[in-house]
């Protein structure tokens, strides 16, 4: 556990500045750059670089020939161009793909394929092999399995199992195109069986799996990539140069656990030795040793690895020439990734192999940019510009050839034959052509027959359980519409289409994104909320000049007759505020969500100082109260719009909405920026006045946002700040009778005693909105991913130090899966942070204060009497830290308790998933639930069975995005309505209908003139 030493006695203190552990700058320009600029200097780098005819007349007779003689694996391209995976078909092929292979029970196994295959329609498929059996598969299917929920009878069942050995054999023989041997021995072997027909080709092994999620995870990995090199130099030839020998790619994913740029230190000090035992073995055999490219947020991080590496290479072994790094042209800093690897090289004089492929992560890479509402996309975002930045790149790479072997990766006939065109034109021959395993053999046969270059294939080695992720990046590669092998295999796609010049396709474009930038992602209805890349130097450097200037000011504390005071202020203030027009107090909420935005990084650091959030929680925190801010002005127009409402001729009738009077706004601490800009903004733009009392121990950032909110137009009056305890100050609020609303988010008993204090009251019924807490479970069958499953559980569990209502409490795993589960999530919860939230390399941060720490404690001692812990006891009352906490239990009921910190509780269930669901629901608590299941129809089953505000499917189930999943539950977990959703606003309200007899003066002239 890491130590840290911030003395947080006090909240009126400045707080010492944190190393930023990661270097202060970056060796690539930013990845936000916007896309015409880029793509306009990658078109310029090529300007005359290419004779285009000349490159379809070389690529049009290797279609031709493809086209005419199909190589033995067509069949499965063939399939996917029939059922790409836009259709139901397609998906349902990739989905089983994903996941039926490590099914381990039958049950689930049948659940599964019915689900799947109960939706495609495959009747006619080709005849080709796998074809053939899919369509088999599907067609027995039709009458053999059982619709889910279904009791299937004996014959059924049986017919069901043989639907399922069918499917999987189809599945099975999909992933054999992809994987060369099933251990290191069985590749080698069918390398050199296929070398006996192309005596030059080459091999990069790839062993399977990626994404260590663990420390025995990454152990293991090693030790693999360590069997195959020793395999690999057994049979290469030492005085050879590594693009004569195979070689291997490897993962660093797979080699860390904790693989991210915010745990730069400890990957220089733990991966880099791990990394460079390979490298050793790769040297001493002269071998290629590629590192594999991945996510672009990794990026930065794998080139000071790679320098590291490069570094001791020139120290250790001068003439090994085969440390390589792959390098992705859908990137927006392909070409300057190029100079920099080459500047690596010339810096310490050691000549590497750099492999361009085009890139594999390209939806991930999107959604990512969409979710953290980052600048721009860190990728092109139409195919056409990624193929002309991967010939720049080639460009720039052959240009570099004093230090770098080129390795072109691509399957694209048109790319591959303006790559050869490039290199002769400038004599080069120092590079090698590469092709995946399975891909592209038809276009490299005839390649190969035509020019003498070394071609290499990656070869993919192992078991088929590892090798999931990696068939599924191929058949969506396949599959997809725009890829090259896609349409090769679709003779309906013509030679002009097939190889046409991408320089010309965007030349007739202005090169903008295709979609809309994350900041537009709502369209006209408002501006997304805009966040930081941790992963970016200059965005990390905003955040740290920030906290270096943060104080956390006191705020004074009100007395109970100040309270009351301010609630006649705020009462006649009402009329006045009520009256204005709703555009205007919309108005005034987005000024106020502009200028949090402009504010994003001194208000992250007073999060962080005053709530110990973490960074990225306090950047998510920030968007979410200046998403709340702009979805609730437009909100407020929509609905308080008035409404003409239909009846009889000769009179109006109308309906519009208003504010009911002053609010009493409570929120708690472990959102007091978001919570507390919500509930205020809801009130104020439904014209409503506000009393706003903050957490005791967050009223700095609350005050912070009431002067956003005062500058940005709300009178002092109408929006009163009142700090102080909850047991006067909210108590005298609440008791106050001039307020017309209550809404409170914090424990259900606080809740509770709210309601009676308003229904003690004399006079008006006042409304209560209450948002309380949850005992929220995930359940995870056993089609479930369990990486998938461990990151998702890590998050939710954890994150937030589990100071969030969403957080996760309760994980029920199916038993066939539970001991891989349970292993993975507590290595996983292992690896992560425990310490100072103001060093980005923290996970898990301190609890708020030390009733929070020894309520926890309490709740841990009892769980060690009763339950069995999984995980080492990791307290620390000096800083209020408790490291993540994992307890298996025996029954549902045993998890009856809310427990406010990073401690989760597992159980394992068998038998019928909703009979888990139904004793969640007996917990009585509705706020959120997690599934976890490839079985499509389970999940909306359970979803609709569960008494859960919030339900989550494959994923983590914290972070509700407003206006996207409305927020709140229902049982102990509040009253709704759900924060962030369009049922809000109207409980701020009260109505009126406004009934005119236009037929008062002078009788109905509407109807007349109709
Ligand atoms: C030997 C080898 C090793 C590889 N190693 C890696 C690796 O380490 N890391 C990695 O990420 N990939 C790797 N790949 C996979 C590689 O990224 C894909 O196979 C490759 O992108 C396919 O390109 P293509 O030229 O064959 O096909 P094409 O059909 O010409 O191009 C398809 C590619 O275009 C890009 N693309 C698709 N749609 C869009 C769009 N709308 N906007 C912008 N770009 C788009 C994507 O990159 C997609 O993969 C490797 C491939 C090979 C052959």
């Amino acid at each position: 556990m890491r130590e840290f030493t911030i003395p947080y006695a006090g909240i009126a203190m400045l707080h010492p500045i944190p190393q930023d552990p990661l270097p202060r700058t970056d060796r690539l320009p930013d990845p936000y750059r916007a896309e015409p600029a880029v793509l306009a200097e990658r078109r310029s780098a090529l300007d005359g670089a290419l004779d285009w005819p000349a490159v379809r007349a070389s690529a049009e007779p290797w279609v031709c020939a493809v086209r005419e003689n199909p190589p033995p694996f067509w069949a499965m391209e063939r399939l996917l161009t029939e059922y790409p995976i836009s259709s139901h078909e397609g998906l349902a092929l990739m989905r089983l793909a994903e996941a039926l292979l490590r099914v381990p029970d039958t049950e689930t196994a049948i659940a599964l394929t019915a689900d799947q295959l109960g939706r495609a329609d495959f009747e006619g498929a080709s005849d080709a092999v796998i074809a053939r059996l899919s369509s088999a598969a599907i067609a027995l299917s039709k009458r053999w399995l059982p619709a889910e929920g279904s009791a299937p009878g004996l014959v059924a069942r049986l017919g069901a199992r043989s639907v399922v050995a069918a499917t999987l054999r189809a599945v099975q023989l999909l992933g054999r195109q992809f994987v060369l041997g099933e251990d290191i021995e069985d590749a080698l072997r069918r390398a050199e069986a296929g070398r006996r027909a192309h005596p030059t080709l080459r091999h990069s092994f790839d062993m399977l799996g990626e994404g260590a999620r663990t420390e025995a995870d990454a152990a293991h990995y090693l030790q693999s990539y360590r069997q195959a090199l020793e395999a690999i130099a057994r049979h290469a030839d030492p005085m050879r140069h590594p693009s004569l020998n195979d070689g291997l790619s490897i993962k660093l994913s797979a080699l860390h656990p904790r693989y991210e740029p915010a745990q730069h230190e400890r990957v220089m000090r733990e991966l880099v030795p791990r990394v460079w035992a390979l490298c050793e073995r790769a040297a001493q055999a002269s071998l290629n040793l590629t590192i594999d490219a991945e996510e672009v947020e990794r990026l930065e991080l794998s080139l000071d690895v790679f320098e590291a590496l490069a570094a001791r290479v020139a120290r250790e072994y001068p003439l090994w020439e085969g440390l390589g790094l792959a390098l992705q042209a859908y990137q927006t800093r392909a070409v300057e990734l190029i100079d920099e690897v080459a500047a690596i090289g010339r810096r310490h004089g050691v000549r590497l192999m750099c492999r361009l492929v085009k890139g594999a992560y390209w939806d991930s890479e999107i959604k990512r940019a969409q979710e953290l509402g980052l600048p721009g996309y860190p990728v092109f975002t139409r195919k056409h510009r990624t193929d002309v930045s991967y010939l720049a790149c080639a460009r720039a790479l052959l240009d570099a050839d004093d230090v770098v072997f080129a390795q072109f990766a691509t399957h694209n006939a048109g790319t591959i034959a303006a790559v050869l065109q490039m290199a002769r034109q400038r004599g080069s021959t120092r590079f090698e052509l590469q092709r995946l395993h399975g891909m592209g053999e038809g276009v490299y046969r005839e390649v190969l027959r035509d020019v003498d270059v070394g071609c290499r294939v990656y070869a993919p080695v192992g078991a088929h359980r590892d090798l999931l992720a990696y068939l599924v990046r191929r058949l969506l590669e396949n599959g997809a519409n725009s890829s090259f092998v896609h349409q090769l295999a679709d003779e309906s796609v013509g030679m002009e289409a097939l190889l046409e010049s991408p320089m010309e396709r965007c030349a007739s474009e202005d090169g903008k994104p295709a979609f809309a930038l994350p900041a537009r992602l709502y369209g006209a209805q408002r501006p997304n909320s805009e966040g930081l890349d941790p992963a970016v130097a200059e965005h990390r450097e905003r955040l740290f000049a920030a906290w270096r200037q943060v104080a956390v000011p006191r705020v004074p504390e009100a007395s109970a007759g100040e309270a009351s005071a301010a609630a006649r202020r705020a009462a006649e203030a009402f009329d006045a505020w009520n009256h204005r027009p709703v555009a205007e107090r919309a108005a005034v909420l987005r000024r106020a969500a502009d200028a949090m935005q402009a504010q994003l990084p001194p208000l992250c650091a007073l999060l962080v100082a005053e709530a110990r959030k973490t960074w990225p929680d306090a950047i998510a925190e920030v968007r979410e109260a200046i998403d709340f801010l702009r979805y609730y002005a437009t909100e407020a127009e929509r609905l308080l719009a008035p409404v003409e409402l239909p009846g009889p001729t000769g009179e109006r009738n109308t309906l519009r909405l208003h504010g009911r009077g002053a609010w009493v706004c409570i929120s708690p601490w472990n959102f007091p920026l978001a919570i507390f800009t919500g509930q205020v903004a809801a009130a104020l733009v439904t014209g409503n006045t506000v009393l706003a009392k903050p957490a005791e121990q967050t009223p700095a950032i609350a005050r912070e946002a009431v002067r956003l909110l005062h500058a940005a137009g709300v009178p002092a009056e109408v929006l009163q700040l009142l700090h102080g305890p909850g047991e006067t100050v909210g108590a005298a609020l609440v008791a106050e009778p001039a307020v017309a609303g209550v809404v409170f988010t914090g424990s259900t008993p606080v809740a509770k005693a709210i309601q009676r204090a308003l229904a003690a009251k004399d006079g008006p019924i006042v409304p209560l909105i209450a948002e309380t807490g949850g005992v929220n479970a995930m359940l995870v069958d056993s089609s479930a991913l369990p990486e998938q499953v461990a990151d998702a559980v890590v998050q939710s569990a954890f994150r937030s130090a589990g100071q969030r209502c969403s957080a996760l409490r309760l994980l029920c795993v199916h038993e066939s899966i539970a001991d891989g589960v349970i292993e993975m999530v507590r290595g996983a919860a292992q690896a992560l942070v425990v310490g100072d939230p103001a060093d980005l390399a923290t996970d898990v941060g301190p609890l708020i204060d030390a009733e929070a720490f020894d309520g926890v404690a309490r709740h841990l001692a009892r769980l060690r009497t009763t339950a069995r812990a999984l995980l080492p006891e990791g307290e620390d009352a000096a800083t209020h830290t408790v490291a993540p906490q994992l307890f298996e239990i025996r029954h549902v009921a045993e998890a009856s308790q809310e427990i406010f910190g990073p401690v989760l509780q597992v159980l394992r269930w068998r038998g019928d998933p909703k009979d888990v669901i139904a004793q969640v629901n007996a917990l009585g608590y509705g706020l959120t639930l997690g599934l976890q299941t490839r079985i499509d129809s389970r999940a909306q089953a359970l979803a609709a069975q569960a008494r859960a505000g919030n339900v989550y499917v494959n994923r983590n189930t914290i972070g509700a995005v407003v206006g996207v999943q409305p927020f709140g539950g229902e049982g102990l977990s509040g009253t709704g309505p759900k924060a962030g959703g369009p049922h809000y606003l109207p409980r701020f309200c009260a109505e009126q209908t406004l009934t005119i007899n236009t037929t008062a003066a002078g009788g109905n002239v509407a109807l007349f003139s109709a």
